[in-house]
């Protein structure tokens, strides 16, 4: 089995644009397997970079209930999607910059994770202020992170450098 890429973030940060991004040598769209979660569905799809093969997974079901805390059935959701990763990316959002959800989901990740093996995706940073904005998301405590426009395709090569290294 291939390993798993498992890309996490708090909604409409763009996880899914860049999921298809990175799997995007597979136009045909096809899915390796769906498993039905608690909430909502994972979607596993092929990867290949660097002659790397390996599975990315969109975890949809990675949201907060309105007091900002996991609900406990989506902890588990993203304990699941987390703990069968080789690497796990944290997709953020570049334009809003550090929101108090990025920095729940970042401590929650140096907590379950080895910190080795997430790379921070700061996404939507298609300008020319791009690295400027990306710089902020040091303060997540999860190492550099790489700016990236998920759309356009930008800087996507360098954080997949990064990516398929452990795997
Ligand atoms: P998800 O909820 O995290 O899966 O986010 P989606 O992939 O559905 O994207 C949420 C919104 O952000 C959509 O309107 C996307 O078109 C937009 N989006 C995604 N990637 C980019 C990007 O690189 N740049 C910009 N400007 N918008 C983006
Ligand atoms: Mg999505």
């Amino acid at each position: 089995t291939l390993p798993i890429v498992a890309v996490v973030g708090r909604p409409n940060v763009g996880k899914s644009t860049l999921v298809n991004r990175i799997a995007g040598a597979f136009h045909d769209g096809s899915i390796v397997e769906n498993v039905v979660g608690i909430t909502r569905d994972r979607t596993y799809r092929p990867g290949v970079w660097n002659g790397r093969n390996f599975q990315v997974v969109d975890t949809g079901g990675l949201v907060f209930d309105d007091q900002s805390t996991f609900m406990p059935e989506i902890r588990t959701q993203a304990l699941i999607a987390i703990r069968e990763a080789v690497v796990v990316v944290l997709c953020v959002d570049g334009r809003e910059g550090v929101n108090p959800l990025d920095l729940e989901l970042a401590s929650f990740l140096r907590r379950e994770t080895k910190k080795s093996s997430v790379f921070v995706a700061v996404n939507k940073c298609e300008s020319d202020a791009g690295f400027s904005q990306a710089a902020e998301f040091w303060s997540l405590g999860l190492g550099e992170p790489y700016p990236v426009s998920a759309i356009h395709g930008s800087g996507t090569g360098d954080l997949m450098d990064m990516v398929v290294e452990p795997l």
